[in-house]
């Protein structure tokens, strides 16, 4: 089966990994370190503070903004749970604001209508790859002086105005699972500006433990004070090397991949009712997904039979994303339901992503084409 999305791990990888596990450091240590400055200096940000996984990271943006019960926070409902998740662990409130129908990013003008005087925050979501309309984020934020968390887990080594993702909000949140642009098995990272939310999350990540070395010097080396609730959210340095190796070759991968999502284009400019989602001349797509709308009127197949022909044929398609207020947990919880964000809703029942990453072949990419072609010529075209 061809995935939609995977890894790739080359000699390189596995030798800084090696040379890891033979050093005196398996847990937080120097190549974490290492990895965090060297993705604050891809993103061109102050500090990286990197943690065990995405959500982790979204978890400690949510801490350290102090999101609590009470709040609430509009994310967009076309994303992975974990978004709306990490306001829950706050005990706080997330509020859905409907997507742009054409790129399936959060919609501005539909997070103003639902502002209310409970608002603290917006996480918005690169999806797929793409950043959101960050001026219009920033002037909304600014206004209702709300705080801005990127969601950027798609979309590490995109560029919103020539300037990469990584400072256009308070906080960026990137994860590093095998499926993202570069992986350390499980990881995360967060990117900021401000020095006293990155102290914050690096207590954060270790228990809530902060080493406070005029303490240590007055009471001794093994004086330390847990000041508030934290978890263990650590990166292991075996992590962190594999990190580091890794995005070293990052910059030749997203160039491969927006060869692959071009080849998609050209082809499928051909193919009518397959249309990939927009894409906005402002913005350097990542390209961590590459999705297609299916127009059954057109295609003469719906998206759930195009799904099933493709996997018949070992190409591993999949749906990005049940929209989150539809899951049992978010209707039981806060009352969500069909209705909430139409456009969203819409988009949901056409959406399929084709397999694309860093290592596939054309043959590969000229397959999944051939493929979405034949589908429909078999089922004998539109009615
Ligand atoms: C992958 C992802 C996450 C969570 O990251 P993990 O590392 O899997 O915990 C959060 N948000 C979005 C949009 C993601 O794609």
């Amino acid at each position: 089966m061809l995935p939609y999305g995977r890894q790739l791990i080359d000699d390189d990888d596995i030798a800084a990994v090696t040379e890891a596990l033979r050093s005196d450091w398996l847990t937080t240590g120097p190549r974490v370190s290492t990895f965090e400055k060297a993705i604050a200096d891809f993103v061109g940000a102050k500090h990286g503070v990197a943690v065990s996984n995405g959500t982790a990271a979204l978890h400690a943006a949510m801490h350290t903004l102090r999101i609590g019960p009470g709040d609430e926070v509009i994310v967009p409902p076309i994303t992975f749970a974990a978004t709306a998740n990490a306001v829950v662990y706050m005990g706080a409130t997330p509020i859905f604001a409907d997507v742009d129908p054409d790129t399936l990013l959060i919609d501005p003008t539909a997070i103003e209508a639902k502002i209310t005087p409970r608002t603290r925050a917006i996480i918005a979501v690169d999806y797929a790859g793409q950043p959101c309309d960050w001026d219009r984020l920033q002037a909304i934020a600014h206004h209702h002086k709300l705080a801005l968390v990127d969601d950027a887990c798609h979309a590490l080594g995109a560029r919103y105005h020539d300037r990469p993702l990584g400072t256009w909000a308070d906080l960026t949140v990137f994860s590093f699972h095998p499926v993202k642009h570069i992986t350390t098995g499980e990881g995360g990272c967060i990117t900021t500006e401000h020095d006293h939310y990155a102290a914050n999350m690096r207590d954060f990540r270790c228990h809530g433990i902060t080493l406070d070395s005029h303490a240590r010097e007055q009471r001794g080396s093994w004086f330390y004070e847990m000041k508030e609730l934290g978890y263990n959210y650590r990166l292991t340095d075996l992590q962190g090397a594999l990190g580091a190796s890794q995005l070293k070759k990052l910059p030749g991968w997203l160039v491969r991949r927006s060869e692959i999502a071009n080849r998609y284009r050209c082809a499928f400019a051909e193919v009518p009712g397959i249309v990939p989602l927009s894409f906005r001349s402002d913005r350097t797509h990542a390209w961590h997904l590459f999705v297609v709308r299916v127009q059954e009127h057109l295609y003469g197949l719906n998206r759930d039979q195009l799904f099933t022909a493709l996997r018949a044929q070992g190409i591993g398609a999949h749906v990005h994303y049940i929209p989150v207020h539809l899951h049992p947990f978010y209707r039981e919880r806060f009352q969500t339901g069909p209705g909430l964000c139409p456009l969203a809703e819409a988009a949901y029942a056409e959406i399929l992503t084709l397999p694309l990453h860093h290592g596939m072949t054309d043959t590969e990419v000229d397959q999944v084409i051939e493929a979405v072609r034949i589908a429909s010529k078999a089922s004998g075209g539109p009615a």
